[in-house]
């Protein structure tokens, strides 16, 4: 089913209102095929991220349904569950509940770890219609039994994969195993390996398909750039393309990329020595210091936002002009979630990558992703022609497998014939699963 405009849909006037008052005329995409699906009861796997409007995607249906059908939710119960990865993005979901939801009465409440218990344990005891959480502070609550499901009417998972990136996957279906059968289930993700899909399988109920392309709309609405770039030139070129950002008319903030945490704390300490003022979020953050971070972000009183990636995941800012990968990303899907948080709800956008000499083979994986090449900018001082021509060797290699079976015959020859293992493709894919192990960010919050 297509549609055109909100008018079409048989939600209640209370939501009518409120999508006018939000100048909302068209659904999006994720919108135009979920909505009315939900409305008839369906279960949904959705394959689509932030940025796409899925939250209202799933909000405006649940809370359509506690409009037309008030109910007294009992103490420690709630009649909605959404689940989400992080704090922020339940800080988010919930913010969206609240902002669709203005003219509903409805009780909600979030529960997530990182902040004391009491308040939300006290929200609990009047029980709820829309409860927010992350896994780990719910299992706590629910073994502690603050915390009821069994009455749970409408259940959403949201951001499965990187769910299962930070370990909840216990968790999840420790919790799924408390839902009673009779519910609607919604599960949203940005992908869908054959892990999410049979996790999905365990959860829903004959699922209608919904699926938007987001990689394909966020390309095309983001001005992206690769600059080749030594590592130790990377803080001047940071600093150039912030000088180029405080001159654009609209969309003055930034977010930076980086990889660890330790390399956040740096990177925005050194940004506010050169006088761009600069924040950085990660894991290791309070969430009440992330909460701050954020909102003077938000304001543009800090207009540099230094984050890793977990910490960024559900940052909806509107006014982000300018996102900088300033450590490429090991995994390649990383960058489309990255780039995604400028460009936000049709804005355009710029997304500009550094990368050095050991950094080329994640850009190699990120192109066969996006399944386009990026287009290189050596419009400043530090451009390394040398690296940009590797990368365009690297691709040919990568087109002819007779080339490629001579780059690894010298590899081989190189590394003293150590065998096929031992090329260099094997040691990035080890240091990616590294990587991936260090990056565990932030440990999951109880
Ligand atoms: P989400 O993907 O749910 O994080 O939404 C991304 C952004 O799009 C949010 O800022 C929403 O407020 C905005 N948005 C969602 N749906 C619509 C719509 N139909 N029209 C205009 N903006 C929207």
């Amino acid at each position: 089913m297509t549609m055109t405009t909100f008018d079409a849909l048989p939600l209640a006037a209370p939501l009518h209102r409120v999508l006018k008052q939000l100048g909302y005329e068209t659904p999006t995409p994720i919108q135009a095929q979920a909505i009315p699906l939900l409305l008839e009861g369906r279960d949904i796997l959705g394959c689509a991220q932030t940025g796409t409007g899925k939250t209202a995607g799933f909000a405006l249906p649940i809370l359509n349904a506690l409009e037309l059908n008030p109910k007294t939710p009992r103490s420690r119960q709630c009649r909605a569950l959404v689940l989400a990865p992080t704090r922020e993005l339940a800080g988010q979901v919930g913010k969206s509940f609240t902002t669709y939801g203005k003219e509903v009465r409805f009780r909600q409440t979030l529960i997530y770890g990182g902040v004391g218990a009491h308040p939300q344990i006290s929200a609990m005891r009047g029980g709820v219609d829309v409860l927010v959480a992350t896994p780990g502070r719910l299992l706590d609550l629910i073994d502690q039994r603050f915390i009821d499901l069994s009455a749970v009417e409408f259940f959403v998972l949201d951001e499965v994969d990187r769910m299962l990136d930070m370990g909840f996957l216990r968790d999840v279906k420790r919790i799924v195993s408390m839902l009673p059968a009779k519910r609607q289930s919604l599960f949203f993700s940005a992908t869908l390996a054959p892990e999410i899909v049979s996790l999905a399988q365990t959860i829903l109920h004959n699922p209608a398909h919904v699926s938007i392309q987001p990689e394909v709309t966020t390309a095309e609405r983001i001005n992206q750039s690769v600059c080749f770039v030594d590592r130790q030139n990377k803080r001047n070129l940071l600093e150039q393309l912030l000088q180029e950002q405080n001159r654009a008319k609209e969309g003055k903030l930034t977010i930076v990329f980086s990889r660890t945490k330790h390399g956040a704390n740096k990177l925005a300490k050194s940004l506010c020595i050169a006088g761009f003022p600069a924040d950085a979020i990660h894991g290791n953050k309070s969430q009440a210091a992330r909460e701050k971070a954020l909102d003077r972000f938000r304001k543009g009183l800090t207009p540099v936002l230094v984050a890793t990636d977990v910490a960024a995941r559900g940052v909806d800012v509107k006014d982000v002009g300018l996102v900088v990968n300033f450590d490429l990303p090991n995994e390649p899907e990383s960058y489309v979630h990255r780039i995604g948080r400028t460009g936000r709800a049709g804005a355009d956008g710029r997304a500009v990558s550094l990368c050095a000499e050991d950094e080329l083979e994640y850009l190699r994986d990120i192109e066969k992703v996006i399944k386009m090449p990026i287009p290189r900018w050596d419009g400043h001082e530090w451009h390394e022609e040398a690296l940009a021509e590797r990368h365009l060797r690297g691709k040919s290699h990568q087109k002819s497998p007779q080339a490629n079976q001579g780059g690894q015959r010298n590899n081989q020859q190189r590394q003293g014939n150590r065998g096929p293992q031992s090329n260099n493709r094997h040691a990035h894919t080890q240091q990616r699963n590294n990587d991936r192990n260090q990056r565990r960010d932030p440990a999951p919050v109880r």
